[in-house]
């Protein structure tokens, strides 16, 4: 039972907040046993050089679905991009040679922009790590058929120029899809492929050009693959680290969460320990005086415990006490806080309550220890646990006088319930005026 469990009404204590839902889903949906273990592979993980990152099946599939969204938009982005390019470049194309025109219309504005709509439509959803990959071969196949069939209708120079013109743009693709290793080497390998294929087929310059250019292009892009592949290291780093962060941060906050529940709570009984009653003691103050409104306190102590603990020994004693507080928590009123307020002694505040019924309260409460008609080895045969019960009101107006002034009047009346013979409830007098300024009383 936590500490809040012995508040009745509007002196709950404060909820736990939960965790929105954001790319740390799949983190948000394991529990500590599963965190525990990932923390652990984690740290695997990150144990040595940044570079030589690599991550566990379990890791790259968090990865994968934690990144997809920004991954997703910057291959659409690109397909976008070029896909606008590649249709105003049909002017270009014109410019160039105005035979051009049906094919280029019929390539550039029609098969590139509706092959990158299907690609666009594949990363509109995570897909299988393999299809992500493959669309990087298929986006670069389609840009360099392009780039040789507009290079074969315009023949001659225009032809180098197109193939070239194609490598280029393919390129930027290698580097910018955020993709696995492999397939940014399939990638990149197509383009080499049909750079030379259709190179080797221009009637206008001998073999060895194309050759040539298709070894410098590989150099080229043999350093884009490893700048595609360092980026790729760093998002993963920066993401493990981040998830690591999130783990260890979300452990923390449950941990306080549980230390705040310990620290307000009496591990005997379960009910709020006198610390967490002061700190609602004096918030409930502050409410009940903004809004001049008056506060109760029961104070109840077991009759003769001493002599119970004597005859019947303290782990006897302790059950009793958990027998006692179970009642007294199912007798207050609502709104009220019950709290053990240290030994055999127990409080209960009661915020608006009037003297009646802070009476039947306090009768209550006492009734229902007696209706636990729990035997009291220390007292004559036949004889059960009795509590004795003090009550004190205040207008919670009067701050001078604080809640302590209001649990010394509780006290002195428990007090008296005590010298009148115990197992009754005794009210304290109506709190006299709170002195001003000048400690005179204000009524006189
Ligand atoms: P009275 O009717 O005047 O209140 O008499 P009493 O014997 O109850 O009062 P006293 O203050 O003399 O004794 C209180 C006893 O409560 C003494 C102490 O051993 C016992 N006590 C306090 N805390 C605990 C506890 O956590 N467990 C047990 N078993 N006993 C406790
Ligand atoms: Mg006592
Ligand atoms: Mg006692």
């Amino acid at each position: 039972m936590g500490a809040g469990a012995a508040a009745r009404g509007a002196i709950g204590g404060p909820g736990v907040e939960s965790g929105a839902a954001s790319r740390y889903a799949i983190i948000d949906g394991l529990d500590a046993t599963e965190r525990e273990s990932l923390l652990a592979e984690i740290d695997r993980v990150l144990a040595g050089r940044v570079r030589d990152i690599r991550l566990t099946g379990r890791l790259r599939a968090i990865y994968r679905a934690a990144s997809w969204r920004h991954r997703s938009r910057t291959i659409r982005f690109w397909l976008l991009w070029v896909s606008v390019f590649s249709i105003v470049t049909c002017s270009l194309d014109y410019i160039m040679e105005p035979a051009l025109l049906p094919v280029s219309l019929v390539t550039r504005a029609v098969m590139i922009p509706g092959c990158y709509a299907a690609l666009a439509w594949i990363w509109s959803r995570p897909r299988a790590a393999w299809i992500e990959g493959v669309t990087l071969p298929i986006t670069v196949a389609t840009m360099m058929l392009v780039a040789g069939i507009l290079g074969t209708a315009g023949a001659g120079a225009i032809h180098e120029r197109y193939l070239l013109a194609g490598a280029f743009a393919t390129s930027t693709a290698v580097v910018v899809f955020p993709i696995d290793r492999v397939w940014t080497i399939a990638g990149s390998a197509v383009i080499l492929a049909l750079f030379l294929a259709f190179g080797l087929i221009n009637p206008a310059v001998e073999a060895k050009v194309p050759i040539i250019a298709t070894i410098f292009f590989g150099f080229v892009i043999g350093c884009l693959i490893p700048a595609r592949q360092a980026m790729n290291t760093v998002l993963e780093h920066a993401f493990v680290l981040s998830t690591r962060n999130r783990i260890q941060a979300d452990a923390l906050t449950a941990a306080n969460a549980r230390l705040a529940v310990l620290a307000d709570t009496d591990g005997l009984t379960g009910l709020p320990n006198r610390r967490a009653f002061e700190v609602r003691l004096a918030q409930n103050w502050a409410a009940q005086a903004a809004r001049a409104g008056t506060i109760g306190a029961i104070l109840i102590d077991v009759d003769h415990f001493k002599r119970f603990n004597d005859s019947a020994g303290h782990a006897a004693g302790d059950r009793c006490l958990v027998a006692v507080a179970r009642a007294i928590e199912a007798a207050i009123p609502d709104p009220s806080l019950a709290a053990r307020y240290g030994g055999e002694e127990f409080v209960v505040l009661v915020p608006a309550a009037s003297p009646s019924t802070l009476a039947a309260a306090a009768e209550r409460i006492r009734a229902a220890v007696a209706a636990l008609a729990h035997p009291h080895p220390g007292l004559s045969e036949g004889l059960c646990v009795t509590v004795s019960v003090g009550t004190a009101i205040a207008p919670a107006l009067f701050e001078l006088r604080g809640p302590e002034a209001l649990l010394q009047r509780s006290d002195a009346a428990l007090y008296e319930a005590k010298a009148l013979g115990r197992d009754r409830v005794v009210a304290a007098p109506a709190a006299p005026p709170a002195p001003d300024w000048a400690g005179r009383n204000r009524a006189a």
